[in-house]
């Protein structure tokens, strides 16, 4: 789920490694450790409980770990609490295997009664150790080559894993292993490195290669080679990276959150440019003809937090726009759910990483029954944008903050032009209006700007909010879809409670926990139900709700009741979360900084959840 690196070459293994696994730092973690290998061949482990620069200290309390290869975890515990023993890596008891390991061992007690009963025993509460042992033990039992100790490993674990291992006996090498969790490898000048993520290896190397399930990857100083699970060499393509190193960095920005809202603009404007050929919405280089979207008779947009939020927001504009019935599933529950399925319908599955576990579970179930599938990610090589039948590829860059920003604007994006390419190729609107929404898209990228100019006016609301127990988002229709989002955002990182409501349901049970100062924000883009929500606001305010309007062109009304105005430059009504999100975004930004606490990693959070 965390973080894994690797690197052999001439170089000291641990400065390239703490700095790999520090890229890496972003996606959470609760424990650190590396292993290195010195000139003598032998392999020494260090680790600690928390953050990365413990394990720094620890290092260099100890004088140091000399050496020019080894391996790098970042731990998000899923079996066993953080602490040191469960921290990664893990070794046999005999050092003749140690490993990382990313993902989670499902049958891990089944293997590990076997290892018990072949005479192991466990110092850690991990299902990696188990792992680890299960090679050692096929390692010793068989021909005492790594590549059949793994996959004779790999055939007995179910679950994920994104594994990187060394064999006392082959000091040259380190090997790699992956099921469902990513691994990308990369090559120069002789030095070669890995990891779970490519942002950990873009400074050295933009030419990288992809693990895919099942497959093997042996790491010598200078090459790299590649096999499936019966031990037969495969071979494969590099794929460039467009990314520059730098777009990881902060670049002077506080926060890398901050620095993301301030990239949405752009992330919007490249991502639309991707999909525009001539004014027009272009999908046919996808592989997306018009004679596949003509046919298809229903679409199920698939995702997981922020994802399944773009979603709820498209459905509207498929189905108004479109006019095509559509279907939001959260992706842990599709892909165990016996219903149905629109065998004509196209399953659209949005995840930034491109890895989300349930996203890509629910993928292949969709592809299973034989359903068209659309990947709309960020990660270029992920899973889900290989596996998919077509990807359309947001560019936002390397997202580090674990709350999304610009991923989140750019795949509304990606919806909206296919909404649009529906409606076009079916006849749904006629040329005038493709036209003038066109525009409308990509007038977007300047008022985001607009927007990010009165960032200090959302400042200072954050600070009268910024000590309420709890907070509520409400709107309709597709502003009910810009409070899920509004919502999460401010519960992830500020840790106040908080939740969003379609305006209409508040009666039904929500408005008995407004109090006095209960902190409300409406939003208010969507013309036809702009005068139902207000009325919603006003019952909360009767019972003495802050009132926070979020409101574009209609402003009289919410003038009247509200405490606080955010105002929003206007654009196509389809298109009102692109911009009333971004208030929203700040004004979490602000109440976490307020509160001190750590935005760009909230506790318990991971950036790609790669687990389910
Ligand atoms: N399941 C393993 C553990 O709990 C690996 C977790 C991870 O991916 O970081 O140690």
């Amino acid at each position: 789920m965390c973080g894994i690196v690797g690197y052999i070459g001439e170089h000291q293994a641990s400065d390239i490694l703490l700095d790999g696994l520090k890229k890496l730092e972003y996606r959470g973690y609760d424990s650190a450790g590396v292993a290195v290998r010195n000139d003598e061949n032998k392999i020494s482990v260090v680790k600690t409980k928390g953050r990365i620069k413990f394990l720094k200290a620890k290092i260099e309390e100890g004088h140091g770990l000399f050496g020019t290869s080894g391996i790098g975890h970042t731990r998000w515990a899923t079996h066993g609490e953080p602490s040191e023993d469960n921290a990664h890596p893990h070794a046999s008891d005999d050092f003749n295997v140690v490993a990382v390991h990313n993902g989670i061992i499902e049958n891990y007690d089944e293997l590990k009664a076997k290892l018990i009963r072949k005479g192991y025993s466990f110092y850690s509460d991990t299902d990696t150790e188990i792992a680890v042992k299960l090679i050692d033990y096929y390692y010793k039992k068989y021909l005492h080559t790594p590549c059949d100790a793994i996959s004779k490993a790999m055939v007995r674990i179910r679950g994920s894993y994104a594994l990187a291992v060394m064999f006392k006996d082959y000091p040259e090498e380190i090997w790699v292993a992956r099921k469902d969790s990513p691994i990308v490898l990369g090559e120069k000048d002789g030095e070669v490195y890995m990891a779970s993520d490519v942002t950990a290896i873009l400074s050295h190397t933009k030419d990288v290669y992809y693990l895919d399930n099942m497959e093997l990857a042996r790491m010598k100083r200078g090459s790299i080679a590649f096999f499936n699970i019966d031990g037969d060499e495969i071979f494969k393509e590099t794929q460039k990276i467009a990314w520059e190193a730098e777009a990881a960095e902060k670049g002077g920005y506080p926060h890398f959150m901050l620095k993301e809202i301030h990239e949405e603009p752009r992330a919007v404007k490249d991502t639309l440019s991707s999909l525009l050929k001539e004014n027009e919405i272009s999908l046919e280089r996808l592989g997306i003809s018009d004679e596949d979207l003509k046919s298809i008779s229903s679409i199920t947009v698939i995702g997981c937090g922020s994802a399944y939020h773009v979603g709820v927001s498209a459905q509207y504009v498929f189905e108004d726009m479109a006019r095509i019935p559509t279907r939001v599933e959260l992706a842990s529950e599709y892909r165990y759910r016996n219903a149905p399925l629109d065998k004509n319908g196209l399953v659209v599955v949005i995840s930034q990483s491109g890895e989300t576990a349930d996203s890509l579970a629910a993928l292949r179930k969709a592809k299973a029954e034989g359903i068209k599938t659309l990947g709309i990610v960020n990660v270029v090589g992920s899973t889900i944008a290989r596996e998919a039948d077509y990807v359309i590829q947001t560019i936002a860059g390397p997202e580090i903050a674990v709350a999304t920003t610009k991923a989140y604007s750019a795949q509304l994006i990606c919806c909206y032009a296919l909404a649009l390419k529906l409606a076009k190729v079916r006849n749904s609107i006629d040329e005038e209006k493709y036209v003038s929404l066109i525009a409308e898209l990509k007038d977007l990228p300047s008022k985001i700007e607009e927007i990010l100019s009165e960032e200090e006016d959302i400042k200072k609301l954050a600070s009268e909010i910024r000590n309420a127990k709890d907070i509520f988002f409400i709107g309709r229709e597709i502003d009910y879809a810009t409070s899920l989002e509004g919502s999460l955002k401010m519960k992830e990182i500020s840790y106040i409670h908080s939740e969003a409501y379609a305006a209409g349901e508040l009666k039904h049970g929500t408005i008995s926990l407004i109090e006095k100062g209960t902190p409300v924000v409406g939003i208010l883009t969507q013309s036809n139900v702009y005068e139902k929500t207000i009325s919603n606001l006003i019952e909360t305010k009767t019972r003495g709700a802050h009132i926070i309007c979020v409101v574009s062109e209609d402003k009289e009304k919410a003038n009247t009741i509200a405490d606080d105005l955010i105002s929003i430059p206007n654009t196509a009504e389809y298109f009102m979360t692109s911009l009333a999100i971004i208030p929203l975004q700040l004004l979490s930004y602000y109440v976490s900084v307020q509160l001190g606490l750590n935005v760009d990693k909230p506790r318990n959070l991971a950036k790609s959840v790669t687990v389910e």
